[in-house]
């Protein structure tokens, strides 16, 4: 072709005009070589173009849609690097009865679910304290039987030592007055000897048992649950910390059939067949249009802090003579990691303790002499614990600490007690990993954090609870920038999944993934960040969720 033409082509192809443009807007791109903009045109799923809002009405055609967003925020679509999908759709499927008033209010909310459930579905609470109600004493099962007599239902209590299940569920575990309480439990009775519907203890057991372990059918209702939950708050993607091959096939049948709103980097579990299945199958790379990848491997190498199982070189400070527990063998950490080092699959270990975080980058270090790989981005998930001479180990190995903004804010009223002041400071050191010129992906842990990414943003930088406690941050000096802290969003997440050419930032030619949002997250005081609230979140040129 001649020059003139492949000019031709080129003009052709720019003057094709948008599905939908977005004028009126403050974009923040995170792409430094244009960091703002006002308007954004889309098509065929990506970005066609970023800038003035000239440039973007250029491309209207006739079937062109236009969104005028009347000066309110866009900023890509936010990526939380390290979360549990299926965790989070079991726990949207659980009744949350934390903070009831009162048994009405617990019946409720059971009812409201009910409304949901198929028939015979297993319908789970948790929760509930009767200390906190008028009414102190135990409750008793009959009002729930009769606002709930079709579906067998188990609530525990909030300490998990007792549950209150309802008479379809004594029906099924075949309870009656004449089931002898079992040795460690007990059934609360009334003056016949009828059972209550409180277990205590092992009575739990009874009735637990005959719970069926979950169908097929229901993790893919949790999980276009939890994708919907996780679009809601302005998360077009996600790293899923360690699926099994179950949940990798329900991901993909969901996706076959186009249901699947979420770009998911899976990692896969590293037990034996699963490792052997999925290397077998060699990676995967943005399976059903941009849904699904799946190239990565997760380990555990220790425990968490909070109940003293992560590893550490010196003993516990509030707890003399134990240094935490070694989940996974030096070896096998290794070994996994040579594997993946030929097959082109990236290793991220879980790794909370200073002690599993040396042994982790320990390992890596062998396996990169034996395999040399240019660009293999090995992830510790977490690094949450550091000593001083280990933080330029990252940079050093290329090796990506991928760190939770919720955990700092979530565990710093404690931390002191566990680790002292001392040890304190290499702890969530997001300041001291920058500075050695690594990138830092952010992410929420959910479901054992909230789902909401902005908790995760603004703890970044301010390192201050929703509360804004402490006043002027928990060891400031450890502070992000703001810019940074859209990046550990966006950005860095990408990069972290090999993504970057394709997403985490606004720019021509990548996904067309963006939140739109009420605030501008990027100028309003820190405090006002948690006020604000996504007004839109749009995958791939469509929008997934509107306020
Ligand atoms: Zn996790």
């Amino acid at each position: 072709m001649s020059g003139f033409g492949v000019l031709f082509v080129l003009l052709t192809l720019q003057q094709q005009p948008a599905d939908l443009i977005v004028l009126n807007a403050r974009v923040y791109t995170a792409d430094v070589t244009r960091p703002v903009a006002e308007a954004l045109a889309v098509r065929g799923g990506r970005i066609a173009f970023v800038g003035s809002a000239r440039g973007a009405l250029a491309l209207v055609g006739p079937r062109t849609q236009r969104l005028d967003l009347g000066g309110q925020t866009v900023i890509p679509g936010m990526v939380d690097a390290h979360a549990h999908l299926l965790g989070l759709g079991q726990a949207l499927r659980t009744v949350n009865l934390v903070g009831t008033r009162s048994y009405d209010e617990v019946i409720a909310r059971v009812v409201e679910r009910a409304k949901t459930a198929r028939p015979g579905e297993w319908i789970r609470g948790r929760g509930w304290d009767q200390n906190d109600w008028a009414d102190t004493r135990f409750p008793t099962h009959q009002a729930l039987s009769s606002a709930v007599p079709n579906n067998p239902v188990y609530l525990t209590r909030v300490d998990g030592h007792a549950a209150l299940v309802n008479a379809k569920a004594l029906e099924l575990a075949q309870v009656t007055a004449a089931t002898p309480d079992p040795t460690g439990g007990r059934f609360i009775r009334d003056s016949a000897g009828n059972p209550s519907g409180v277990l205590v203890d092992g009575a739990q057991g009874v009735v637990g048992r005959v719970i069926p372990a979950a169908s097929h059918a229901i993790p893919s209702a949790s999980t276009l649950a939890a994708i919907a939950e996780a679009n809601r708050w302005g998360l077009t993607g996600i790293h899923d910390a360690g699926v099994d091959a179950d949940g990798i096939a329900v991901y993909e049948d969901l996706a076959r059939e186009g249901k699947y709103d979420l770009r998911n980097y899976v990692m896969i579990r590293s037990d034996d067949s699963t490792l052997d299945a999925f290397m077998k199958r060699g990676r995967q790379i943005g399976l059903y249009d941009g849904r699904l990848w799946i190239r990565s491997i997760k380990l555990v190498a220790d425990g968490a802090l909070g109940s003293r199982g992560a590893a550490l070189l010196e003993p516990y400070s509030d707890d003399p003579g134990n240094t935490g527990l070694i989940t996974t063998t030096p070896e096998r950490i290794k070994s996994v990691a040579v594997r993946a080092l030929k097959a082109g699959f990236q290793v991220n270990v879980h790794a909370i303790g200073d002690r599993a975080n040396r042994m982790v980058l320990d390992q890596f270090e062998a396996a990169f002499k034996e395999v040399p790989v240019a660009d293999h981005r090995f992830r510790i998930e977490h690094a949450q614990i550091l000593r001083y001479q280990d933080i330029p180990r990252f940079a050093e190995l290329d090796v990506i600490p991928s760190m939770q903004g919720s955990h700092q804010t979530s565990d710093m009223y404690w931390v002191p007690n566990r680790l002292g002041w001392a040890r304190a400071q290499g702890a969530y050191a997001w300041r001291s990993l920058l500075n050695t010129g690594v990138v830092i992906p952010n992410g929420s842990d959910f479901p054992v954090e909230a789902v909401n990414p902005l908790i995760s943003f603004h703890s970044f930088f301010t390192r201050q609870d929703a509360d804004n406690f402490p006043p002027g941050g928990w060891m400031p000096e450890q502070r992000t920038t703001r810019q940074e802290a859209l990046w550990s969003m966006t950005l860095w997440p990408a990069y972290a999944a090999f993504m970057e050419n394709e997403s985490g930032t606004l720019t021509a030619g990548k996904f067309a993934d963006f939140v739109v949002l009420d605030r501008d997250i990027m100028t309003v005081a820190p405090e006002e960040i948690l006020k604000a609230s996504v007004v839109m979140t749009v995958l791939g040129g469509r929008v997934v969720y509107r306020k």
